[in-house]
């Protein structure tokens, strides 16, 4: 028997922070409780039908079940670009400028490997998606945390960022429409951003999720579309969340044709690209009908509207969501993110993420994500009402 010992990058993998939750949702379920779970940031809605349609007739081609191109096929890569055109009015060069991802986490996790030497810092807003402090440690670099503060609409100060620490990034990532914080950026703070990019030669890796899945017709901006952009970094997008396609993994990078090269390397020597299978429903995808993505749109806004106006009447300190599917709440005082997740789900059978596990900054809070039906939703509200 040799000794098996894990390499010091994954033993310092930061705590698992859900870990706990995990448990009490486990226990939850097999005493029986009736679990209305708000803590999946994964749709409940399936993949609209003529999308399953183009992929059941992709599977077919034998073409497709060779390996793919690596950097994905310029058909699909194309109607990307188109894709960017019609929403955004970005132009975009399909062989040079946009990337396939397996998912756009698989973009995220990876790109400090192209970038980041040991030693150098990676921008990280906190609370945030845990994959961008995770791919900065395998790549051996520091993450500096930018906190998101309510005050600042939680969007970073970077002011706050010390100077040295400035002259040291390589890379930061942001994240608008934002998880958890539900919050949007303006095109003044891309701006910002960028003025900040081009001082200290920083990368920014902007990571558009969300841009899709707004309320009230206020559409998110692309931080492609701030002029100058394209001078310092990319955008990652998904059609996780926009088509409910989390299963499919499926994404795409774009933007400045160097980053979107130096990740295209990192992976060409690491995997072996999309199911072209795949590529080919996404292109079906990414031509969706509006008055679909309206309806989807709606089905989460009236549970927005429910869970909103439900836990404002409870008393409640919550912001409206602009965008994404959650809301972040503030914990009433006596509890601590973690505790107020364990009483609640406890007390009522309703679960949410404690906001410290996206990071110390989101301690205090709670996230509830739009993942049930808007009756159950209602009924959760009736329970902590119940409660409190
Ligand atoms: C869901 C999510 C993604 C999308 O991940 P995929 O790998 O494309 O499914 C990316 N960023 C954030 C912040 C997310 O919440």
């Amino acid at each position: 028997m040799i000794k098996i010992q894990l390499a010091d990058r994954v033993k310092n993998l930061p705590p698992y922070l859900f870990a706990t939750i995990d448990k009490m949702k486990q226990e939850a379920l097999s005493k029986g409780v009736d679990l209305i779970d708000l803590s999946i940031g994964d749709p409940d809605i399936p993949t609209p039908a003529h999308i399953v349609a183009a992929m059941k007739k992709a599977v077919e081609k034998p073409v497709h079940h060779r390996y793919p191109s690596y950097e994905g096929m310029l058909s699909y890569k194309e109607a990307v670009a188109d894709w960017y055109k019609q929403r955004f009015n970005v132009s975009l060069d399909p062989k040079t400028e946009v990337l396939s991802l397996i998912g756009s986490k698989e973009g995220i996790g990876h790109i400090p490997l192209a970038f980041v030497n040991p030693g150098d810092v990676v921008l990280v807003p906190s609370p945030g998606y845990p994959v961008y402090p995770v791919g900065t440690l395998f790549a051996g670099g520091e993450s500096c945390i930018m906190p998101l503060k309510e005050e600042n609409g939680f969007l970073p100060d970077f002011k706050a960022i010390p100077e040295d620490v400035l002259k040291r990034a390589k890379l930061m990532f942001l994240n608008y429409p934002n998880n958890p914080t539900a919050a949007v950026a303006s095109e003044g703070f891309f701006k910002e951003a960028i003025a900040l990019a081009e001082k200290y030669n920083i990368i920014i890796c902007h990571d558009a999720a969300y841009s899709e899945m707004y309320y009230d017709n206020q559409k998110p901006t692309s931080f492609l579309d701030v002029e100058g952009a394209k001078d310092v970094g990319i955008e990652f997008h998904s059609l996780s969340k926009t088509y409910n396609m989390t299963g499919w993994r499926i994404g795409f990078a774009v933007g400045n044709k160097d980053v979107i090269a130096g990740l295209g390397k990192i992976k060409t020597n690491l995997d072996s690209g999309v199911f072209q299978a795949i590529q080919e429903a996404s292109i079906v995808a990414l031509q969706t009908e509006d008055s679909i993505l309206s309806r989807i749109r709606k089905t989460y806004q009236d549970r927005r509207d429910a869970l909103y106006e439900g836990l404002k009447g409870l008393g409640i300190h919550i912001n409206k969501p602009k965008a994404t599917f959650y809301l972040w709440a503030k914990v009433p005082t006596g509890f601590n993110s973690t505790t107020f997740v364990a009483h609640l789900l406890e007390k009522t059978g309703v679960l949410g993420t404690p906001g410290v596990g996206f990071g110390a900054p989101g301690e205090g809070y709670i996230r509830f994500a739009l993942t049930q039906p808007v009756e159950r939703i209602k009924e959760a509200v009736e329970r902590i009402k119940n409660a409190l």
